[in-house]
């Protein structure tokens, strides 16, 4: 390949890179915005409360201004946002008090993130308990037809900004709704001929799909779990990718995040990832602990990298 060749193949890399990180909300939604910045994200996520706790404290108007705003200079192109929810929620529950809570604090997050201007978020499908996982993904599709029916009539809920809710494959622990394509897909489908269905898509974590048995680290492989994931799910439908390498062996059903390269997926598998057609155009978020700014950028800097060069 001649030098220009390779130039013209760089740019075009660094143009369709939207990469980010989670970002932590603790100085204020608008300052979120500025780490993210200040670490060279071209789009990131938060949780807009504690997601370990239920409550959910009011947002004032003066800091949703403050974070529009934000995020309207964060880019001159646009600055995508998702938003993850509680880790509470459990939408598969078959215990009766614990769907009773997942219904309302799902709903109050959507609120959220209309009032925030954010237009998808993250949701784990959940665990089933004892029962089967096709009892229990009955449940999630139920679960999402009461939260859009609560939403239609609440006297908060904001027309103007539409949430899709964006289901995420699991790891594969026991019980855990959605780890495999086909639960994923069966859950699309529950909801398909409701008129919320457009507000529901996917989110595909690289780190969950290696725990639940997607081996990710070769080409090759990247290849074939795409090809399996797009025979189920069409790819209008997947809308974000959890960039995160696994500490834990592929089919072990334990999930711990660890940054692109330093686990056992790693960069041959991640390159595929970043170049896949399907998936080089998606936004990519990385979860892992980010202590200080320096390795924010350095997290974004190795992954930018690891797109350019053609593994
Ligand atoms: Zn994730
Ligand atoms: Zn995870």
């Amino acid at each position: 390949m001649s030098l220009s060749n390779c130039e013209a193949e760089q740019s075009t890399n660094e143009r369709e890179l939207c990469l980010g990180a989670h970002i932590s909300i603790s100085g204020s939604f608008a300052h979120a915005v500025s780490i993210a910045q200040s670490y060279g994200c071209k789009c990131m996520q938060i949780f807009t409360k504690n997601p370990r706790t239920w409550h959910a404290k009011y947002i004032e108007p003066s800091l949703a201004a403050a974070f529009h705003e934000a995020c309207e200079h964060a880019s001159h192109a646009s600055f995508p946002v998702f938003a993850h929810g509680s880790y509470l929620a459990n939408p598969a529950s078959s215990k009766p008090a614990q769907i009773e809570k997942s219904i309302p604090s799902i709903l109050t997050e959507i609120m959220r993130c209309e009032r925030l201007h954010i237009p998808y978020l993250v949701l784990h499908c959940g665990h089933g308990q004892d029962e089967s996982l096709s009892l229990a993904s009955d449940r999630v599709i139920s679960c999402l037809i009461e939260v859009y029916s609560h939403l239609q009539e609440h006297p908060d809920h904001d027309h103007c900004h539409p949430v899709m809710i964006l289901l995420e494959n699991g790891p594969g622990d026991a019980n855990c709704v959605g780890s495999t394509f086909e639960e994923l897909a069966t859950i699309l489908d529950g909801v398909s001929d409701l008129g919320f269905s457009k507000l529901i898509g996917v989110c595909f974590d690289t780190c969950h799909a290696h725990a639940a048995g997607y081996a990710l680290s070769t080409e090759s492989e990247v290849g074939s779990v795409c090809d399996e994931f797009f025979s189920v799910i069409e790819h209008q439908r997947l809308h974000l990718i959890h960039l995160n390498d696994a500490a834990h062996p592929c089919g072990s059903g334990r999930d711990r995040h660890l940054p692109p390269g330093e686990g056992l997926i790693g960069n041959p598998g991640f390159s595929a990832l970043l170049h896949h057609p399907f998936l080089r155009n998606l936004p990519f978020i990385c979860e892992v602990p980010i202590p200080d700014s320096k390795s924010g950028q350095a997290l974004i800097h190795s992954v930018t990298e690891l797109c350019m060069r053609k593994e």
